[in-house]
């Protein structure tokens, strides 16, 4: 079998990782790639729709997995089809319930999902106007894709009627913001939950705890992940039985009722509050670094549940009785201004855990940085300590110039 796997994070590492391993896969291709995947297999560099498609064609690719949301919200599932190539992943106008906030509130409420109270604008005097008479904070989202930077916690007036302008009049995020969703502050913990949709069923995987700001002590700005650890040890069973009567169970009757049946990955990103679990958003692909966790515990061959997905079967999810802990290490400055191209350095020296480069390409003989999130180590064992501690022993000989990482991820 040849696979496709479009992305360059830790989380399409993790996939190729869990992939390589079958005998059935043949060959893999990366678009783009890091340093991990070109070791068991070929990147190519090409993002255009088009052009992947013609690749899939021309190397009789047998089955595309998309890593990151903007190719499916582009459409990479519709044009595929037209090939007969098979994606695993939903078409442009399912993947709106991550790419457009809008449609996907609008989804949410039509469907007594639990979520946030929100109002959708398209006009700058009637968000204005709103936010006037308002408690604080408040949570202003721009509608479309914003390389999650999208979304503002406001606590003052002030802040709002800035971020308004900056997203409608400004235009910060271009498109991504003439439309905004402005909802209710939730306090609580966070939670992510992927699934596996077979275009009937939906089939939860263990819960996650995504670190998503860069600081210890969730200190500082938001990042993509610095960390992650399954499974959640915030999220109890009654905070399951919660999410499937209250988000999973009307996420089901609302993909069947609007015809939204897909093959692939929905996320559930979740916060837990004193009054029960929201549904903050959906993504409509694996997360990072949530994946990385998830396939450490997987104990299902990743292709048979693919497979079976894709053939519309049901699928009985398995994960060890173990704890999954993940660090990201990334480029200093991160998630700001980062300077790339820094030789990575002792990864030789991992013993415990599992090493899987992000942002880090080849150059010769050597490995460099190349993105603000460069590498994950991930480790299991029957407990958080004995994960985490085996994740930061390792992290310690694996050296870049300026790198760091979050001191407290797995650690309660
Ligand atoms: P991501 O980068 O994870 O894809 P996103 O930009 O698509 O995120 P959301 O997930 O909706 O947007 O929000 C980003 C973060 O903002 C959340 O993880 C959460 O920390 C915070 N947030 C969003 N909505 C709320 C809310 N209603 N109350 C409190 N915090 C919120």
């Amino acid at each position: 079998m040849r696979i496709l796997i479009i992305g360059e994070g830790g989380r399409e590492s993790a996939l190729a990782a869990k992939l390589h391993k079958d005998v059935r896969v043949t060959k893999m291709f990366f678009a783009n790639g890091n340093a991990s995947t070109d070791a068991i297999g070929q990147n190519v560099h090409m993002s255009d729709i088009k052009e992947l498609r013609d690749f899939a064609i021309k190397e009789k690719v047998d089955l595309t997995i998309v890593g990151p949301e903007a190719p499916l919200v582009a459409g990479l599932k519709d044009e595929f089809k037209k090939h007969n190539l098979k994606v695993f992943g939903p078409n442009q106008k399912v993947a709106s319930l991550e790419g457009s906030k809008a449609f996907s509130k609008k989804f949410m409420q039509t469907y007594d999902i639990k979520t946030a109270k929100a109002v959708v604008f398209d006009s700058y005097n009637e968000a204005k106007q709103y936010v006037q008479n308002h408690d604080y904070p408040l949570v202003i989202k721009a509608s479309g894709l914003a390389g999650g930077k999208g979304v503002v916690i406001c606590d003052t007036l002030e802040e709002a009627e800035a971020t308004i302008h900056d997203f409608m009049i400004r235009r910060i995020y271009g498109d991504a913001g003439i439309r905004l969703v402005i909802e209710e502050y939730l306090v609580g913990f966070e939670a992510s939950i992927i699934a596996f949709s077979n275009g009937e069923k939906l089939f939860p995987c263990i819960p996650v705890k995504d670190y998503k700001k860069a600081g210890n002590g969730d200190k500082g700005p938001n990042t993509g992940g610095m960390g992650s650890v399954a499974p959640s040890p915030e999220f109890t069973a009654q905070h399951s039985a919660d999410f499937e009567q209250n988000i999973l169970a009307p996420t089901i009757t609302g993909l069947k009722a609007e015809g939204f049946s897909f093959k692939g990955i929905i996320f559930f990103g979740l916060m837990v509050t004193k009054k029960g679990t929201y549904l903050l958003e959906y993504n409509m692909r694996f997360g990072d670094p949530e994946t990385q966790v998830l396939m450490a515990l997987m104990e299902n061959n990743l292709l048979d549940v693919i497979n079976d997905c894709m053939n519309g079967k049901d699928i009985e999810l398995k994960f060890k009785d173990e704890k999954a802990v993940c660090l990201v290490m990334c480029s200093g400055g991160y998630p700001r201004n980062i300077e790339l191209g820094f030789e990575i350095v002792g990864e030789d020296k991992v013993k415990h855990s599992q090493l899987l480069y992000a942002g880090a390409v080849r150059k010769g003989n050597k490995v460099v940085s190349n993105g603000g999130r460069v590498l994950n180590i991930v480790a299991t064992g029957t407990t958080y300590d004995e994960a985490r501690k085996k994740v930061y022993e390792d992290a310690v000989p694996v050296q870049f110039d300026y790198s760091f990482y979050r001191e407290d991820i797995g650690k309660f």
